[in-house]
């Protein structure tokens, strides 16, 4: 049966009572009716997922109606029902139009009924609709049609080196935005600021990492994202222990990620973004050690930046769409990305750095790598740093210009792995 429940919409504006100076607070508070009233209806036999609280037409809260095929929701605005069709939504099986799409037009357009008839267990080739005519949606998408406003579980864990001053991180700023679509135990934003130049101060990342992990068990996190916010040695790549220690990546990788986090991370969807200087992705030994603890940690996909002097604050439009479309919208990154760079374009990014992409093919397992470089003869003419590629290695595949996208587009594999 179709399931309602109401949610805080977002909107500004919209009808509301105006204040009346010649009158008393009192009354014009019984005006407004309230939303408390309205209870929210557990979404049944779907024991993981978890019925999302944003219309995912409008991006708005409201009175909701519970897709019965996935989780979206969607106002009850956007479908006025005729009266004289009789719909009777709860006893009726509903389907959201991104669902109608996938099930009912995927190969040709099919006009949308929204509520069925039938058992929800049966295929919805048995269903009936409920209402003779189809319906009219009103509204305008927001966001597309196969978006979401997801509202699964997710990490941002974000490493800071201890001397890096995070005031105005895009990190910062992804987990301003997300707090606004995930409820508060459904999202968790940790900062955790480092520095593992002695023994002593490795045990202690140690102990908190690991005590941290633990209390982690209470949210069922699905998703994690993870920041490592670093500089890197300008010649080899190295990445910074501390203030003023730097060491091969493994070995900073090792202690930076205990055991207890590391087996924490590796089942979850996992997206890693390092923000650290380009010399990291463009010297080859500390390639191949970032492209080998994609690998271990099984992490799904790691973006990284080549600007030599990389700044994070540039990059911070990259991580507002990012946090929309991967981490709000729930679109994969892998298809996502030329839509992320064709919106950087425009940029502060487009000028300042290439972006690199790795991705763990999990079949083979193989981590692919991509670096997207950005072209343009008045913007950046120069300043394109060679992609960390030198003859001897031989496995490039492909060096093309993506058509309508101002970036090169480079694909290969390390080598040794
Ligand atoms: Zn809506
Ligand atoms: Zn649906
Ligand atoms: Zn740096």
């Amino acid at each position: 049966m179709a399931r309602t429940k109401a949610t805080a919409r977002k909107t500004t504006g919209g009808t509301a009572p105006r204040k009346d100076s010649k009158r008393s607070g009192s009354s014009l508070a019984m005006n407004i009716s309230s939303d408390e009233s309205m209870a929210v209806v557990p979404a049944p036999n779907v024991p993981k997922l978890i019925q999302q609280d944003f219309c995912y037409i409008c991006i708005n809260g409201g009175d909701m109606l519970s897709c019965d095929q996935c989780t979206r929701v969607m106002c009850k605005a956007h479908i006025p029902l005729p009266q004289s069709q009789g719909i009777n939504v709860a006893s009726s099986i509903f389907i959201c139009v991104a669902c109608h799409l996938r099930i009912f037009a995927s190969s040709k357009p099919a006009p949308f009924f929204g509520f069925y008839k039938g058992d929800i267990n049966q295929s919805p080739s048995t269903w009936t609709p409920m209402s003779k005519q189809p319906l009219v949606i009103q509204g305008d998408y927001q966001l597309t049609a196969s978006s979401q406003v997801v509202a699964q579980p997710l990490l941002l864990l974000h490493f800071i080196l201890a001397s890096i001053e995070p005031k105005g991180h895009p990190a910062r700023i992804s987990a301003e935005l997300l707090s606004a679509y995930l409820p508060a135990d459904s999202f968790v934003y940790k900062e955790v600021v480092f520095n593992l130049t002695t023994d002593e101060l490795v045990k202690k990342h140690i102990c908190k990492a690991t005590a941290f992990t633990g209390n982690l068990g209470k949210y069922s996190l699905d998703q994690v994202v993870i920041i490592i916010t670093n500089h890197s040695h300008d010649i080899t790549g190295d990445l910074y222990l501390g203030p003023n220690l730097c060491s091969s990546v493994e070995d900073f990788m090792q202690p930076l990620f205990p055991p207890a986090l590391v087996s924490f991370i590796q089942p979850k969807l996992t997206t890693v973004i390092m923000m650290s200087c380009g010399a990291l992705i463009g010297e080859r030994d500390s390639f191949n050690a970032i492209s080998d603890f994609v690998k271990r940690m099984s992490i799904d996909n790691l973006i990284a930046f080549t600007a030599k002097e990389f700044h994070a604050s540039l990059v911070t439009l990259f991580f507002v769409d990012f946090t929309y479309r991967i981490l709000i919208e729930g679109f994969d990154v892998n298809t996502s990305m030329t839509h992320m760079l064709a919106a950087m374009s425009q940029s502060h990014l487009a000028r300042h750095t290439n972006v690199v992409h790795m991705r763990l093919d999990t079949q083979t397992p193989m981590v692919d790598s991509t670096i997207y470089i950005f072209t343009n003869p008045r913007w950046r003419p120069w300043g394109n740093r060679l992609p960390p590629a030198c003859p001897d290695w031989d496995d490039i595949q492909l060096l093309l210009q993506a058509k309508q996208l101002c970036w090169l587009v480079q694909l290969f594999k390390a080598r040794g792995i």
